[in-house]
Order: structure tokens, then C-alpha cells, then sequence
């Protein structure tokens, strides 16, 4: 009988067919003297026994003798099991239940709803996988999109909506890379719009918004606002869909700081009319020597901040700081900072402009701008691959790192080149700051192992945290592909945040991606059409340049600082906290 009870899947059962007895394994408790009804694989019933005797096993697989009673000889060997008379349970009644509302998760890391996605997608046909990731945070938790994005593709197709694209899973330093990547060649692009020699469709529009970034939507917004029915190509996502989300008043150049809080007061409106996951926050900068300490004592003079000694760093900042920290010698509080989620504030404007009469033309690519006279001929590749000639007397260059590229095909130089920025996300964690509120954006600017600044902040939606670091020399990370994540910047964002917080040694980064800081200057020309040159502050200041832009464009009173930001002008560079 060894074999019934050693086999794991409990499949063997022994018969003696002369004295009508059955070995069956059994792994729960039931005592000797029981009836028993004797059933098949089914449960049903075949006859009836006593269990006489239980074999007990170390393996804790037991072997149960039984009786059998009102069966006998070969009819015994369909018995694969029985169960005791007083549980063997009355037939189900199956009865039809009521409905019950229920909702469709499409994401089971985030627990995203189909209902949201349906309302970000609103009467578009189709959209890409990275707005939806960057709008509802399908995508972005610890499967990075390769459960829910296939099957929001399957659920929406039956709404009649397709899914451009592919998510990018992709576990932390591991990114798909290709040779071209690592080994880049210049190879230029020859524009045929059609195999038959046919043209291109031609339209003419008031108003073109190249780029869909902050910059771009914000622009395509106060543009639609003024009633100038602007139209929007955007293709592909840049830093307004990378950064880390946090907004702040303090700058070195007061003009700057006068930008932010505007700034300021247009998240508060958006936040009013549909949740963007707008939280007043502080920023907390450490000062780790004397010329930090003078430049932040300097800031106060222009935002609401207070300096606090190391002592208090456990009261202000959070009760996790490390009480062994002696890295800096003081820290400024900023208050007027705030955080929101960029993917929503995007789509927020953006929706707002198409009410205004704005028109979104999404995956559609620019491919050559020229001028003639005061006119723009704009070719653009749309979402079928089909090509377009748009004419216009408005064109704004919102390209963001391509906004380069562009602008000398219009003849400019605009000395504009992209920095690449690395960032990461940790998982959701509890909220670390002060009387558990989330943890500030808490900034080191030390040069410090390659980097001259790491920052980063938790998120109040989620819980985790958001951070980033800033290479010290710029010119090696020019152009750099923002595929790969370097063991430096990881390394060196461990070694920041555990030092601020050693609790944080144990959590992992849930992705790390990397995006570009537009450098050196901003260029916000209205009479050249460019909006360009962001730097690590477009989110933050975005909105209004973009009131500011076209206020300007239409004949409205601007700030007299704006035309700094000519390309005749200095750019209004910020040095110490950029
Ligand atoms: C890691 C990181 C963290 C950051 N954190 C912050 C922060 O906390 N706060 C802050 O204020 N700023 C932050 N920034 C900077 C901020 O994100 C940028 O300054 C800002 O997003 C720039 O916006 P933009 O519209 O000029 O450019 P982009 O966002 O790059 O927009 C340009 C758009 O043009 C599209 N495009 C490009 N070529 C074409 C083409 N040929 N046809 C059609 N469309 C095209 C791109 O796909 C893109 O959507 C951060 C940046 C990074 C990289």
C-alpha cells in the first residue's frame, strides 16, 4: 500500500476485492467507526461504508480502510474517494442572481478603471500608449504595461477605439537598445510624400502649434482661447512627460520667480475645474557650504522661505531624516511649491483648447517647415502616414529638443541643444513627511560624483517617490540616448536619498527613464515663433510663458521682462538654482 500514500497528486487507491475493503489517501482528519458514502471523481454517490481503520503516515498522508457496505467485487474499483455521511452535501439550487454594478479594471498594479480611460479618450478613435500612461497610470505600475496595455487594447478595440503603440516594460538599467543607438549615424531623411508623384493634401489653418509638450498645449490653449482656432501636431512624448511633476517659486532671477507664482495661480484654476492632482508643497534646499547658504539666505528676499538648522530637520522636513546627518549645514524651506500630475494637466489644456475650437492632430509628425513671405508651408506626415501641407501665417516652433532642428530649416540658430536628465520611481510607500504628510522635494546641490544636483519628491497621489539628478558636465550627456540609465546616476540617487533617509535602503526602483532639459537659455520669440529652450524649469513656468507669448502675439500689455526672452535677449539664465 506504499504507493497510495506516497503519491502526491493522492491518484492511487488500493482494493481487496475478496473482502470487499478500500485503501484511500486522505490528508484531513476523520476517525475510525464513520459511514461514509463511497464516490466516484464526481462526487456521486456509488454506495455506502464504515471507515475501519486509519493508517496514519508521517508524510501526513494517511491511508483510511474502509468498508464497503452495499457494494461489492469490481464495482468497487469506480470508488475513487468518500466522504462522511453528515457532510456530504444537499444538491446546489442554482438561483439567478440580481445585476450588480460593478466596475472593469483594466490595470490590476495601479488599479486603473476602464470608465477613466474612457473619459481621458473621450471621442478620439484612437491614442497612444504613452498618453494614456501618462494620464491615468496605466502602464506605469510594477508590470509596466505588459498585462494592461495588451488588454486595454483588446477591451477598447469593441469601443471602437485603437491603441497606437507598444509600452516599453522595462525593469530598471535593462532597456531595449538598438546598435544605431550606441553606434549613431547621421543618416538624412528624403521626403517623398507619395510613390505615384501625387501632392500632398493642402489646408489652410490660422494658427499651427508644433509640439505638444507643456509648452505647446499651453500655447495651443491661450491660442484657442483667443479665438485664433489653432492647430496642434504633436509626435511622440519629451520632457513634459518625463519630469518629475514639482513646481517652485524661488529662483535667483526675481523675474523668474514672478513667472512661477502666475504659474502658480494657473494650476490652482485647472485643479478647480478637473482634478490634475494639484498638492501645495514646500521645497526643501540644503545648503552644504557658505556660497549655497548665501545664494538661498539671498532668495528669501523674493519667496516665502525660512532657513532651518540641522536640529530641525527631523521636525520640518520629516521624523525619517537621518539624526546622523552632517552633510549640510542648514536648509531652506520654500513655501508657494506645489506638485500635480503632468500627463493631466496636458490633457486638461488641451481638452480645454479643442472646446474652444482648437484642433489636436496627435501621432502626426512635422517634417519641413519653410517661409515665404509672411506665410509658413508646413508638411506634416499624419497618423495614416499620409502627408499634409498646412499654410499659415502663425507658426510656433514648441519642438522642444527638436525644436533645433526645425528652426534652421527656417534659417535660425538658435544655439539650443538637449541635456539628457535621468530619473526614477520607487514603489508606493507611506506618506514620509512631516505629520505624515508626503515628503517634500528635498534638493542637494553639492558637485558631488558626476552630478551637480539630486532632487526628488513623493508623490501625494501614490505614495512614491519622484526623483532625478542633474549631470555635472553637460556637453558628455548632449544628445545622449535617453534609452539607457547609467550605474552612476543609480548609484548616485541611492546613496542621496538613503543618506537623507536610511529606511529607504530596503525600497527598490519601480522604473528609471530619462528625458531631456532644453540648455541653455529659453527662447520665447513671437515674432520668430519660437518657444523653446525649457531647461529643468518648462513645467514649472510653462503655462504662463505661454499666456505671456501670446498676449504679446495679439497685441496685449506684457511684463516688460518678456522681451528678455527674445533670442536678442539675455534668456533671463538662471545660474544658481537651476
Ligand atoms: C527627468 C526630468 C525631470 C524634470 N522635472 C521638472 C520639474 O520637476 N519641474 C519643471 O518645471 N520642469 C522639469 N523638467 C523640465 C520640463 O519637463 C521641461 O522643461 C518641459 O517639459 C519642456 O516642455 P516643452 O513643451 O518645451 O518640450 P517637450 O515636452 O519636449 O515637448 C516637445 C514636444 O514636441 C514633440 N515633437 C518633437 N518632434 C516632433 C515632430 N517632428 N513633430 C511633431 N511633434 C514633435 C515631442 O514629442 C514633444 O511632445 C524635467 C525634465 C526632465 C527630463
Amino acid at each position: 500500500m506504499d504507493c497510495v500514500y506516497q503519491c502526491p497528486g493522492l491518484a492511487i487507491f488500493g482494493y481487496n476485492l475478496k473482502k470487499d475493503w478500500l485503501f484511500l489517501p486522505i490528508e484531513y482528519e476523520v476517525n475510525e467507526g464513520e459511514e461514509v458514502f463511497l464516490v466516484d471523481n464526481n462526487g456521486n454517490i456509488l454506495g455506502e461504508g464504515v471507515i475501519v481503520k486509519i493508517l496514519r503516515k508521517s508524510n501526513k498522508t494517511n491511508i483510511a480502510r474502509v468498508q464497503a457496505m452495499t457494494i461489492s467485487g469490481d464495482n468497487l474499483v469506480a470508488v475513487r474517494g468518500f466522504i462522511l455521511k453528515l457532510d456530504y452535501p444537499d444538491p446546489i439550487e442554482f438561483k439567478k442572481a440580481g445585476e450588480v454594478a460593478s466596475e472593469t479594471y483594466v490595470c490590476h498594479c495601479d488599479d486603473v478603471k476602464l470608465n477613466e480611460i474612457l473619459d481621458v479618450i473621450g471621442d478620439r478613435k484612437f491614442i497612444s500608449v504613452d498618453e494614456i500612461k501618462h494620464t491615468t497610470r496605466l502602464g506605469m505600475g510594477a508590470c509596466r504595461g505588459k498585462r494592461c496595455i495588451p488588454r486595454l487594447k483588446q477591451t477598447i478595440r469593441s469601443h471602437g477605439i485603437s491603441v497606437v503603440g507598444e509600452p516599453t516594460p522595462r525593469g530598471p538599467l535593462s532597456n531595449q537598445i538598438a546598435m544605431g543607438d550606441l553606434y549613431p549615424k547621421e543618416v538624412h531623411e528624403n521626403i517623398h510624400v507619395s510613390a505615384d508623384g501625387s501632392k500632398p493634401l493642402k489646408e489652410k489653418v490660422t494658427a499651427l502649434v508644433a509640439g505638444g509638450g507643456i509648452g505647446g498645449s499651453a500655447l495651443f490653449f491661450y491660442l484657442a482661447e483667443a479665438g485664433k482656432a489653432p492647430v496642434l501636431l504633436n509626435y511622440g512624448r519629451g520632457a513634459s512627460w518625463r519630469n518629475i511633476a514639482g513646481g517652485r517659486p524661488n529662483f535667483s532671477v526675481p523675474e523668474l520667480s514672478d513667472i512661477a507664482v502666475h504659474n502658480l495661480e494657473i494650476f490652482k484654476e485647472l485643479q478647480k475645474i478637473k482634478n490634475i492632482d494639484f498638492h501645495p508643497i514646500h521645497y526643501v534646499t540644503f545648503a552644504h557650504d557658505e556660497p549655497m547658504f548665501k545664494a538661498l539666505e539671498a532668495s528669501m528676499a523674493w519667496s516665502d522661505a525660512r532657513m532651518i538648522e540641522p536640529k530641525d530637520f527631523r521636525i520640518e522636513i520629516s521624523p525619517h531624516i537621518n539624526p546622523k546627518l552632517d552633510t549640510y549645514i542648514a536648509a531652506l524651506i520654500t513655501k508657494n511649491c506645489w506638485q500635480a500630475t503632468p500627463g493631466k494637466v496636458i490633457d486638461l489644456i488641451r481638452r480645454i483648447g479643442i472646446e474652444k475650437g482648437g484642433r489636436i492632430l496627435e501621432d502626426c509628425m512635422l517634417a519641413n517647415v519653410r517661409k515665404e513671405g509672411s506665410k509658413y508651408f508646413i508638411l506634416v506626415q499624419d497618423h495614416e502616414k499620409k502627408y499634409i501641407e498646412f499654410e499659415t501665417e502663425i507658426f510656433i516652433n514648441a519642438l522642444g529638443p527638436e525644436g533645433d532642428k526645425f528652426a534652421k530649416q527656417l534659417n535660425i540658430e538658435t544655439g539650443i541643444y538637449p541635456v539628457k536628465h535621468q530619473a526614477f520611481i520607487t514603489r508606493r510607500l507611506p506618506m514620509l513627511g512631516r505629520e505624515k504628510i508626503p515628503l517634500p522635494m528635498i534638493i542637494d546641490r553639492r558637485r558631488y560624483k558626476g552630478f551637480t544636483a539630486v532632487y526628488g519628491q513623493q508623490l501625494a497621489e501614490t505614495g512614491q517617490i519622484i526623483g532625478c539628478a542633474s549631470p555635472a558636465v553637460e556637453p558628455p550627456e548632449t544628445g545622449s540616448n535617453l534609452k539607457v540609465n547609467s550605474k552612476d546616476f543609480i548609484e548616485i540617487a541611492s546613496e542621496v536619498f538613503v543618506n537623507w533617509i536610511p529606511e529607504l535602503s530596503s525600497v527598490g526602483f519601480q522604473a528609471v527613464w530619462a528625458g531631456y532639459y532644453v540648455e541653455p537659455r529659453m527662447v520665447i520669440d513671437p515674432e520668430l515663433g519660437l518657444f523653446i529652450g525649457l531647461r529643468g524649469q518648462g513645467y514649472m513656468l510653462g503655462q504662463y510663458l505661454a499666456k505671456m507669448y501670446v498676449d504679446k502675439l495679439t497685441g496685449k500689455e506684457v511684463p516688460a521682462y518678456f522681451g528678455r526672452l527674445s533670442m536678442k535677449g539675455d534668456g533671463m539664465p538662471e545660474k544658481a538654482f537651476k
